[in-house]
């Protein structure tokens, strides 16, 4: 079923409306991660009940939804169970079996359709999308090859040796820079290949970048689009850092580029929620007009996490608008934001023994909101939570994210 089925049929869940068999206005959730214990919070607060659908006892989101629906994300029973609870559905990661999806519009609204996610679950489709609607977004990809097979291997020998150095990623599954090598020759390539076990991958050419910006868009049923500034994202090996979300965090420009591009994306797959598209701004300025679209995620995204303190409407806020057919409010930046991921590590000494953090002192400077998911297991890389400050102005904002990136000794402080 694609977006466009529902446009007719999607009438509005009201929050806090009760149906002729007194079931309450519930909106459901694939997925139990962080991004769904935030969309969970979002719509209680609006008044929606909520279901989240994870296999996972203790997951972020399930401990926080009036339903827990605990079984594999393609469970017949599960999927049966969750369409019958919810008027409208959502999902929270992009590597939910996009089949799920398709099982749940059968009978519910959902959104974003699984003829998206699956679009974004695969780089070589994302990539033929980009390049499908280059003309109006007037934004390409980085150049690349596809790889299924060893003669396409080959070629990239002769013709296409210009990709290298480059990135060999696989087309599925990959998150948080894994699923990737970076490969200066064709020998490199070859073992790359091999090592990621022959499956279909791109190869992209390595561009010199001298940052990274993403942009989030909410589209409704009707096609109405609004959308958040471009944040600009830090990553320290190859998992988000920081965000630095205010005026003047790029090139005005660049920013207003990347936002026309996200929106042409967005319409262009008749896309219905919050998506976020990533873009690289690169050195070489006239060969690829300074901006280059790198991926997209079929959901709200960490690099949008300020928006819960720093504007009026969040971007869950904005997913629960749009899955559950209401008027789309065009958010506003009420405060310049930086936001500091909290990974796993934050939670080791130098020797590697557990500690607690400062909160106390981290806490104690004005304008830090902290969050955290309720993961009882703190391992290094895992994402645990952010801390986002707020403040009057970029320099007393950066000032004490600073500080608040030392006391807790996180990776990436100079990119603040
Ligand atoms: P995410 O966590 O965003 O889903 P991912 O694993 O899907 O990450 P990408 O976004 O493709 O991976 O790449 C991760 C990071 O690697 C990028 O943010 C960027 O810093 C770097 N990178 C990726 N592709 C290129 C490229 N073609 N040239 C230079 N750097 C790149
Ligand atoms: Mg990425």
């Amino acid at each position: 079923m694609n977006a466009d089925t529902h446009i007719a049929a999607m009438t509005p869940v009201f929050p806090g409306s009760v149906d002729a068999a007194g079931q309450r206005a519930t909106l459901g959730v694939l997925g139990g991660g962080q991004l769904g214990r935030m969309f969970v919070h979002a719509a209680q607060r609006l008044g929606y009940f909520t279901a989240v659908l994870e296999p996972d006892a203790q997951s972020p989101a399930g401990l926080v939804s009036h339903h827990h629906i605990q079984t594999d994300y393609d469970d017949p029973a599960g999927l049966a169970q969750l369409a019958q609870l919810c008027q409208a559905i959502t999902t929270e990661f992009e590597n939910v079996p996009a089949q799920a999806l398709q099982t749940l519009a059968q009978a519910r609204p959902v959104a974003p359709s699984a003829a998206v996610v699956g679009i974004a679950q695969n780089r070589i489709e994302e990539k033929a999308h980009f390049a499908a609607c280059a003309n109006l977004s007037g934004v390409t990809c980085a150049p690349y090859a596809v790889i299924e097979t060893l003669a396409h291997l080959q070629a990239i020998q002769g013709d296409q040796a210009d990709l290298l150095p480059g990135i060999l990623k696989t087309a599925r599954m990959g998150y948080d820079g894994k699923g990737q090598i970076r490969v200066k020759t064709s020998g490199e390539l070859a073992a790359a290949w091999a090592e990621l076990g022959g499956v279909a991958c791109v190869l992209e050419k390595m561009l010199p970048l001298t940052a990274e910006c993403s942009v989030l868009v909410a589209r409704g049923w009707d096609g109405q689009v609004v959308s958040f500034a471009p944040q600009r994202n830090v990553h320290v090996n190859g998992i988000l850092a920081v965000t630095h979300a205010y005026e003047g965090n790029m090139p005005s420009s660049l920013a207003d580029r990347a936002r026309d591009a996200a929106v042409s994306i967005a319409h262009h797959i008749g896309y219905v929620g919050v998506l976020c598209v990533e873009f690289f701004v690169v050195e070489d300025g006239s060969v690829h007009g300074g901006l280059v679209v790198n991926e997209m995620a079929p959901r709200p995204h960490n690099s949008g996490h300020y928006t819960l303190d720093a504007c009026d409407v969040s971007q869950f806020e904005l997913q629960v608008h749009a899955m559950a057919g209401l008027p789309l409010p065009q958010p506003r930046q009420h405060s310049p934001a930086i936001m500091l991921n909290l990974l796993g590590d934050v939670w080791f000494d130098a020797s590697g023994q557990l500690q607690e953090p400062d909160w106390h002192s981290v806490l104690s400077l004005p304008g830090t909101h902290l969050h955290l998911y309720g993961k009882v297991e703190a391992r290094a890389g895992r994402k645990m939570g952010h801390l986002t400050i707020t403040g009057p102005d970029v320099t007393s904002v950066t000032t004490v994210a600073r500080q608040a990136a030392d006391l807790l000794n996180l990776p990436g402080l100079n990119a603040i």
